[in-house]
Formats: C-alpha cells, sequence, structure tokens
C-alpha cells in the first residue's frame, strides 16, 4: 500500500458502536482561543450526519475563579462516563495546585499515548513537499511526573522518571499502530548517549518490542539533536517518530511547523478506557477572543475522533471538505496569509459539506 493510498487521520481503536446511535461525548472548550475554535468545530459536524449527544464541561481559568479548582470532578467523571471527550486547551493558573490541567486530565484517565499526526495539506505552501508523519509520545511520565524540588536555596533538581513498564506500553501501542496502519518504519528518539540510565531504559524496553515486530516494521534509533536536525532537511526520511514525554512535546512542535504551523496539527490522547482528541496548540493568549485563531486542528482532532468512533464516511466527507477549501484558498484565517475569521473560515468547510451532500444526491 503506498501512502497515498492511505486514509489520512487513521482510525485509533475502532470501536463497537453503530452509527445509528446518537455518541455520547464530552465537551471541553477550555481557555483563550478553546472557546472559538470549538464553536468552529461544532458548527462543522452539526452538518454532518453524524449524531452526537453532547454533554458540555468547563475547566480552566474561568472554572478556577468560580469554584475553586480549575478541574472539577464532574470533567473526569463525565469523560469517564461517555470513555471519549473532545477537548479545547486549559489554561492553568498559578496557585491552583496543578502544574497543567491538561497534564492532569491524561494523568487521571491514563491516556498513555499521544498520537500526533502531522500532513501537508493541499494548498498550503511550505517548504518540505510531502510530509506524513505520525508523532508517538509517551503521555504520563519523563520530567512530567512533577517531581520538582529545591535541594537548598539556589539548587533545584527536576526528576525524570522512566519505567521499563511505560516505555514498553508506549512502544507496543507504537507497533501495533504501525501494523494497524501498514505504516513501513518506527525510529525511536532519545538521548541515551547523556541520559544513559534514563533514556538508556527507554531503548532497551522499545528494542525488546521491536523484536517482536522485526518481520514487519523497521526500527531505527537517532538522537533527539540529530533527529531534529533530519527533520529539517528531509522529513520524509521518517515515518513514525516514537520519543519520550518531553521530547515528544518539543519535536511535536517542530513538526507542525513543518506543514504550516500549530493551527493545523492534531492529536489524540489514548488510554486503555478512555480517549480525548485536543489541538496540538495551546490557549494562544496573543489571539484570544478575536477570531483570528485556525479551527483546523481542532477539526482535525474531531476527524480522529470520528474515526475512532467508526464513522468514517462523515470523517472523510470533512476532510474533503477542508481540502477543498484550502485548495481554492479564497477563505483562510490569518496564519494562512489569509483574512477570514475562526467562523467564516468554518462556514466554508460546511457549505463545501452540503454542497457535497447535494451533489451525492
Ligand atoms: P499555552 O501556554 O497555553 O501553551 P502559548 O501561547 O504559549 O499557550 P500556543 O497556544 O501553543 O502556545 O501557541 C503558540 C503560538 O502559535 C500562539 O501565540 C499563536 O500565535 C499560534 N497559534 C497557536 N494555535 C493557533 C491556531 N489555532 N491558529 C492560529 N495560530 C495559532
Amino acid at each position: 500500500m503506498s501512502k497515498d493510498d492511505r486514509a489520512d487521520y487513521n482510525a485509533v481503536f475502532p470501536t463497537e458502536l453503530g452509527p445509528a446511535m446518537p455518541h455520547p461525548i464530552t465537551l471541553i472548550p477550555g481557555d483563550g482561543i478553546g472557546p472559538e475554535v470549538t464553536d468552529a468545530v461544532l458548527f462543522v459536524l452539526s452538518q454532518t450526519t453524524v449524531q452526537i449527544e453532547w454533554h458540555r464541561q468547563n475547566a480552566g481559568v474561568k472554572v478556577f475563579e468560580q469554584e475553586g479548582t480549575p478541574l472539577p470532578d464532574t470533567v473526569l467523571d463525565s469523560v469517564r462516563q461517555n470513555g471519549v471527550a473532545l477537548k479545547g486547551p486549559i489554561g492553568t493558573p498559578i496557585g491552583t495546585g496543578f502544574r497543567s490541567v491538561n497534564v492532569e486530565i491524561r494523568r487521571a484517565l491514563d491516556l498513555y499515548a499521544n498520537l500526533r499526526p502531522v500532513l501537508s495539506l493541499p494548498g498550503l505552501k511550505n517548504r518540505f513537499g510531502d510530509v506524513d508523519l505520525i508523532v508517538i509520545r509517551e503521555n504520563t511520565e519523563d520530567l512530567y511526573s512533577g517531581l520538582e524540588h529545591e535541594v537548598v536555596p539556589g539548587v533545584v533538581e527536576s526528576l525524570k522518571v522512566i519505567t521499563k513498564t511505560a516505555s514498553e506500553r508506549i512502544a507496543r501501542f507504537a507497533f501495533e499502530y504501525a501494523r494497524r496502519e501498514k505504516r513501513n518504519s518506527i525510529t525511536a528518539v532519545h538521548k541515551a548517549n547523556i541520559l544513559k540510565l534514563g533514556d538508556g531504559l527507554f531503548l532497551e524496553s522499545v528494542r525488546a518490542v521491536a523484536q517482536q515486530f522485526k518481520e514487519e516494521i523497521r526500527y531505527n534509533e537517532k538522537i533527539v539533536d540529530a533527529a531534529s536536525m533530519h527533520l529539517v532537511l528531509n522529513p520524509s526520511q521518517f515515518d513514525i517518530l516514537l520519543l519520550p514525554n518531553l521530547y515528544g512535546d518539543i519535536v511535536s512542535d517542530l513538526c507542525a511547523g513543518l506543514v504550516g504551523g500549530l493551527g493545523l496539527v492534531p492529536s489524540a490522547n489514548i488510554g486503555k478506557d478512555f480517549a480525548v482528541f485536543e489541538a496540538v496548540h495551546g490557549t494562544a493568549p496573543d489571539i484570544a477572543g478575536q477570531q483570528l485563531a485556525n479551527p483546523t486542528a481542532l477539526l482535525l482532532s474531531s476527524v480522529l475522533m470520528l474515526r475512532h468512533l467508526n464513522e468514517n464516511a462523515e470523517a472523510d466527507r470533512i476532510v474533503a471538505a477542508l481540502h477543498k477549501v484550502l485548495t481554492a484558498g479564497q477563505v483562510l484565517t490569518p496564519d494562512l496569509g489569509g483574512t477570514a475569521t475562526t467562523m467564516k473560515f468554518a462556514e466554508a468547510i460546511a457549505n463545501e459539506l452540503n454542497r457535497n451532500q447535494v451533489s451525492n444526491q
């Protein structure tokens, strides 16, 4: 199967749910540009045939002011009940007791795998031609364990935790994903030349899993600094990148830059029991509330979500409508060189969806 034959934004874990039942989904609009991009995505989804019962939950800065916590229990309870959430970026004010509400949601729901497809979109100029990468980031440990303390004034320790269990678990996720989606190779990214024990254990664990898939999937390793250089020289030499948490965060923003920026890249946080779909970008306070944000990243996150729910036909229609709007180049948000508002861009996609619906009748 060639890369061209492969469906964009592939299924993560298809479920047994049939298309006739409304899907109960938790919706967390979040902070900053979150509510605007969420409104835009809801509008596009409302023009599809997918039946969704939205359970809206608020988390973040405003909730903290009202309820004294940025992450009320009801938010996590709702995701636990529905199994699936679509989420905007959440800000974490100082003094809430949380390092990051986004990180806490992943931790509390054990969403151990972060999957970020980075694909070139048609109609957009970028320096790198046809980028088609999958970034798979371990989501639960590393420097995100939150173990930081001041040893004595002027000396701080931040602990990087790597375990065999979590490393093998993310490696297994990556290799099973590669097998299912007919991907060719996985590159583990590390700094084991310096972090001989921590990243050494990560590599050792990944190698053990790679060995079990060696007939089907090529396995390589690259040091994170060299991997970054090779990514900007020639991204097409990579297929799936597998990284511990911190390098995964940094390298996936780098990869977003390869295809036109943070407004374009979606992600899925996957655990054994739950899945939360969100854009790679944060709250972008510099452009919040001005209808300047590009909703594509959250829209493509919702496409990942639809595939997870086995709603592949409507997911394909959304991607086709988005491609049409981008290729026409008439209605684009400012990050893509246009002047359209967030909602006008969403309306253009909805118009394409409806046009496509009429022409199919
Ligand atoms: P946070 O602290 O929540 O991560 P941040 O501003 O540090 O927020 P991002 O939100 O990831 O980081 O955004 C970095 C920059 O990328 C923003 O300042 C904004 O200019 C741009 N950006 C991010 N998301 C979008 C988007 N959806 N559309 C257009 N530009 C975006």
